[in-house]
């Protein structure tokens, strides 16, 4: 039998795997997805949604706290774990309905349940070898789980088990120094756990100095020991917690619960025959190609960095160049962002030597009540002084990933601090970014001038 379609398989589900498989089929092309788990991948399942559905409980117990301090209000209300996991599970159930549901109307055929393996350009689904004209590996990435004894024990989480525990952690130990561990740490204390935070380096160490100093003031209340390696985990003598032993000045912490939140590694172990680095991230070239004629891949497995919107505009760089749309990824202008009393975000190119302006956020919506404890957030700006160019943007307060992902993209159209002049901003908002450049377009002007 001649088939008329050109069949793709798409290995994963998540952000890349499933919109290049939107992309394909609504193109016209035959598409069979295979997910082993849950649609939506990490980003639904183990991360960024849960991350938001706990950060805005934090959020608000923080935000109720500074009324409080400034006598508004009475009390915390206390918060029902258990209640707000289930809740927050149902709530990923109706996500990943709809998920599906779009998915499988763009026409694209899921299969659930079942692993994907290749070799070289073979596919196979279980142990079923199937045809296809072309292959996108979107199998995402994995929690890396550091070499320490005792790191399997029970009460031990990641990322991907953290939300099956039944009751809030009286004392957690996060094991990480990074945004997922600086994030967690936030939502576990501001719900009401002591939070002790183990790093082997300095935590945050490769975020803006400003934008540090405003997450490590989020952080005040968490015990935090960096340059610290942990020797083991075991149980305390009574074997009722777990006792972590480190080689730093506190070496010993008990806990009733431990997360390991040491970054991600790709996951790609099946994936054979595919040209892959030390960590095992495959390689590709910007049209997201791999070794292997016909094979693409996208998405976390490729490596860093672990976004969702890289992964989602990966798939689609994948798809395109499938369709034979030829379509470069460019990697110069992505928005990251770290989640803690407010959203701290940031897009800054790799450009040397040039010059900056911070000023304090707006007070606005979201921020009025933070002018007395000076936490209002911050702007930031990176500005090449002989064009007005803008390199680098940072920003913090409700709305500063928002802020920030457009001014990515204003950066990646090559717009200036002087093009701010013609824009009108809404008032009152919490952006101090418009302003803040119309102010260094003037400095700048009057400076090349005299
Ligand atoms: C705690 C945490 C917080 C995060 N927060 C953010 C954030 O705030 N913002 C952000 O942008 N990103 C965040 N991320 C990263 C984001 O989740 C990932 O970058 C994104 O999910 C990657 O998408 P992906 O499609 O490449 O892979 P994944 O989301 O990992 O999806 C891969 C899919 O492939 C499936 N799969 C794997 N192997 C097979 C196989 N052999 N056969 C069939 N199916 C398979 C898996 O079940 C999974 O569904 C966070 C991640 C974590 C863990």
């Amino acid at each position: 039998m001649v088939r008329e379609k050109t069949m793709i398989v798409v290995l994963g589900g998540g952000p890349g795997g499933r919109i290049a498989s939107i992309r394909l089929a609504s193109a016209g092309k035959e598409v069979r997805l295979i997910e082993h788990g849950g649609i939506g991948g990490q980003c639904l399942n183990f991360g960024c949604m849960p991350v938001c559905a706990l950060n805005d409980v934090a959020r608000t117990i923080h935000s109720v706290g500074i009324f409080q301090q400034l006598g508004l209000f009475d009390s915390t209300p206390p918060v029902n774990f258990s209640k707000m996991m289930e809740e927050m599970h149902a709530i990923q159930s109706k996500i990943a309905c709809v998920l599906d549901a779009e998915t499988k109307s763009a026409g694209v055929d899921i299969t659930y349940g079942k692993s994907g393996r290749l070799d070289g350009k073979t596919v196979f689904v279980a142990d079923e070898k199937v045809e296809a004209d072309a292959v996108i590996a979107a199998t995402g990435s994995l929690p890396y789980i550091p070499d320490i004894p005792g790191i399997d024990l029970p009460g031990v989480y990641t990322p991907h088990t953290l939300f099956q525990i039944k009751s809030m952690p009286e004392r957690l130990v996060i094991i990480g120094g990074g945004v997922m561990a600086a994030e967690f740490a936030y939502i576990f204390r501001a719900l009401g756990s002591e939070v002790s935070l183990i790093a082997r380096t300095t935590v945050l160490k490769n975020i803006d100095k400003h934008l540090r100093t405003l997450a490590m003031k989020d952080l005040l209340s968490v015990h935090i020991q960096e340059n610290t390696r942990i020797r083991s985990i075991g149980w305390n003598d009574r074997g009722k917690s777990l006792q972590i032993t480190t080689d730093g000045k506190i070496p010993h912490y008990d806990a009733d619960a431990v997360l390991i939140a040491t970054g991600l590694v790709p996951n790609s172990a099946m994936l054979g025959g595919l040209k892959k680095g030390p960590e095992g991230e495959v390689i590709v070239d910007d049209h997201m190609r791999t070794s292997v004629p016909s094979v693409y891949a996208c998405g976390d497995v490729v490596g860093p960095p672990y976004l969702t919107p890289v992964a989602r505009h990966q798939g689609i760089v994948a798809a395109d160049n499938i369709l034979g749309i030829p379509r470069k990824m460019d990697c110069r202008f992505i928005p990251q962002s770290i989640n803690l009393s407010q959203e701290l975000a940031f897009c800054i190119t790799e450009k040397k030597n040039m010059g900056s302006l911070a000023i304090p956020g707006p007070a606005g919506p979201g921020t009025f009540w933070s002018v007395p404890s000076n936490t209002t957030g911050l702007a930031k700006i990176f500005v090449e002084p002989e064009h007005g160019s803008i390199e680098g943007v940072c920003t913090a307060g409700p709305g500063g990933g928002l802020i920030t992902g457009y001014m990515a993209f204003l950066m990646q159209h090559h717009f200036s601090v002087h093009d701010f002049e013609e824009f009108i901003e809404i008032h009152p908002s919490t952006d101090g970014v418009s302003g803040l450049a119309k102010y260094a377009s003037e400095r700048l002007k009057k400076r090349n001038s005299s």
